[in-house]
């Protein structure tokens, strides 16, 4: 896809744990934004070699899995309108034993050389598997080393942010994207994973019954609690400090 040019776009810059997080997590949002030309940098910390699932019958293995998922991911890629992908080259399931210093620098620059309007990364308590607390971590002390003027953003699971009071955060602290329009690609997205997705019979199901499984928004906590969101349904709304 190529970027218009003398037109500055909205810059939303991804960075996740394995090949599958965009997807999975927030695949509605990343293709909303890329259908209105955002300009989306996802990084995927590691390659994902280390998934339990290997296809369905397996046909993958340890040396064969990162290629495989490289290029499921590239798809996804496509499927969901991010035109550029980075990978730290993380071994899966060691991102919590990298130096943090050296991560936190590494990500630093990119958020520095990309300069995004949105930086969505995972919540590093919230996260769920530790690969995504430290991509997590680290991102988020990469923001607040670069000074960053945008806005950082954890991505969640499902909908359990209908109800944010139970982790301790308020409804104003949640954006809530509508991706209903959206769940064709994203649904593209989780047939592009294939290793990881073929196993789930509900996948494949005629599209109309596999997308009704999908819910029709998807969830965001902002970072910075000290500022206040002006519109909760939109990542790039513009904030002002209470
Ligand atoms: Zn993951």
């Amino acid at each position: 896809m190529n970027k218009p040019q003398n037109t500055p776009s909205k810059k939303l810059l991804a960075v996740f744990a394995h090949p599958d997080d965009e997807s999975f997590i927030c695949g509605g949002t990343l293709a909303k934004y890329a259908s209105e030309q955002v300009d989306i940098t996802l990084v995927s910390a590691t390659r994902g070699e280390m998934g339990r699932r290997m296809g369905n019958p397996p046909y993958l293995n340890r040396e064969t899995m990162a290629a495989a998922r490289e290029i499921e991911l590239r798809n996804a890629c496509d499927s969901l309108g991010i035109r550029q992908l980075q990978f730290l080259d993380i071994r899966d399931k060691t991102v919590e034993f990298v130096d943090e210093d050296s991560l936190t620098s590494r990500i630093a620059a990119i958020i520095q050389e990309i300069d995004p309007d949105v930086v969505l990364t995972f919540h590093e308590k919230l996260g769920g598997h530790p690969d995504h607390c430290a991509i997590g971590k680290a991102t988020t002390a990469a923001f607040e080393k670069t000074g960053q003027r945008g806005s950082l953003y954890f991505i969640t699971f499902g909908d359990v942010m209908e109800r944010p009071e139970r982790y301790g955060y308020a409804r104003k602290d949640v954006v809530k994207i509508d991706v209903h329009a959206h769940l064709d690609a994203k649904l593209a997205a989780f047939r592009d994973h294939r290793c990881q997705t073929e196993i789930d019979e509900w996948v494949w199901l005629p599209d109309q019954e596999a997308k009704a499984r999908f819910g029709n928004y998807e969830y965001f906590l902002k970072a910075d609690r000290a500022f206040t969101v002006l519109n909760q349904h939109d990542l790039f709304g513009r904030r002002i400090e209470i």
